[in-house]
């Protein structure tokens, strides 16, 4: 089982990369954004509290997603072995209980002290992180990005002013993380200034030389 944190800032794509890795290498794919906005939309205590500083861009408290992330955590990581009848991607997709191969992480750790939380996190799972992938996206592209994701997009934190919030937050408290990771050697950057399909194909080298070793 291989454990992968995926990271970058607003707009680098992170979200859509850990989707397509999820589906290639049959990984359980948590995204505390999504966690987050599937608690808005069913309307709960936490949704509520969580939908108005999301609106706003800012983080939300370290309560509320470390809850959401490790219940996901230990609910979705111990789940029985597939039925061999049973396609493990369908099985995903369908919500059929399957062990997947390996986890992936996306949108957490957000501040070193998350970083600090998810050790924690996995070592009472007997787990360990196993390699941050970093998407490199210059700050152009991403401004330029964000013009054409707010045009589409459905998300109430998708307006200009907002992302600009949330990549305020994230050079301010974020960014740090990816000293975090560089120092304990588990950082890889991995260049994400083209198309969808270029930085999956760089990203799907980093993991497939890791499941090598
Ligand atoms: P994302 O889908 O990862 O872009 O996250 C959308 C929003 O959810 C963020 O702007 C934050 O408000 C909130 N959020 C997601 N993950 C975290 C986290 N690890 N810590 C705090 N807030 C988060």
């Amino acid at each position: 089982m291989i454990n992968i944190v995926i990271f970058g800032a607003p707009g680098a794509g992170k979200g859509t990369q850990a989707k397509l890795l999820a589906e290639k290498y049959d990984f359980l794919h948590i995204s505390t954004g999504e966690l987050l906005r599937q608690e808005v939309a069913l309307s709960t205590p936490t949704g509520l509290r969580a939908k108005a500083i999301m609106d706003r861009g800012d983080l939300v408290g370290d309560d509320i997603v470390v809850s959401l992330l490790s219940r996901a955590l230990v609910n979705r990581s111990t789940l029985p072995d597939p039925d061999s009848a049973v396609d493990p991607w369908d099985a995903q997709r369908k919500g059929i209980p399957h062990r997947p191969e390996g986890c992936i992480i996306d949108g957490f750790p957000r501040t070193v002290q998350q970083a600090q939380t998810l050790e924690f996190l996995f070592s009472k799972l007997q787990r360990r992180i196993d390699c941050v992938i970093a998407i490199d996206v210059p700050r152009d592209e991403l401004v330029h990005r964000i013009h054409e994701r707010a045009a589409v997009s459905n998300r109430s934190d998708d307006t200009e002013d907002v992302i600009r919030h949330r990549i305020e937050e994230y050079d301010l408290k974020t960014q740090p993380v990816l000293d975090y990771y560089r120092v304990s050697g588990l950082l890889v950057s991995v260049d994400g200034s083209g198309e969808i399909a270029e930085t999956n194909g760089r990203i799907c080298q980093v993991i497939d030389a890791r499941l090598k070793r």
